[in-house]
């Protein structure tokens, strides 16, 4: 008998992280994070933000918007850790930790956790989303705490 193939074990790590191609609304998105502060998407007619990014208002459905500078701070929403990755530049930080934020002004993002361990982490830890620009038009976002302990 063979050993079976060594499809569970990560694939060989690699200096790089994917990092795709953005267009439309996502371009304009990542664009305005990767000044270092990140953007919403803000309803000119009943002030709601939202993200994903997208052309009408979910709540008025006005097609009039701007982006606005977010705080970037709000509080765990959800997480799960991977212990596996089709990407070989995550291969390094194995297993890694994805959170879902949701922000002060309500939206909810993703990102990597930075600067703490799954350990750290419980619904409605106070967390920020720290963008880390990998062009001009696409940013990683990493959440740290957002004081220590
Ligand atoms: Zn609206």
């Amino acid at each position: 008998m063979t050993a079976q193939a060594s499809s569970t074990n990560p694939p060989a790590a690699s200096p790089r992280k994917y990092v795709p191609e953005t267009e439309g609304l996502n371009r304009e998105f990542f664009e305005n994070c990767a000044s270092g502060t990140l953007h919403l998407q803000h309803c000119d007619e009943c002030a709601t933000y939202r993200h994903p990014p997208r052309y009408y208002c979910q709540h008025c459905f006005s097609d009039r918007w701007s982006w606005e500078p977010s705080s970037g701070q709000g509080t765990v929403a959800s997480w799960v850790t991977s212990h596996f990755t089709v990407d070989r530049g995550w291969v390094d930080e194995l297993p890694y930790t994805t959170v879902v934020v949701e922000l002060d002004e309500g939206p909810r993002l993703l990102g990597a956790i930075r600067n703490m361990t799954v350990d750290d982490l419980h619904l409605g830890k106070p967390v920020r989303l720290v963008g880390e620009p990998k062009r001009d038009d696409f940013v990683f976002f990493w959440v740290e705490p957002l004081e220590a302990g």
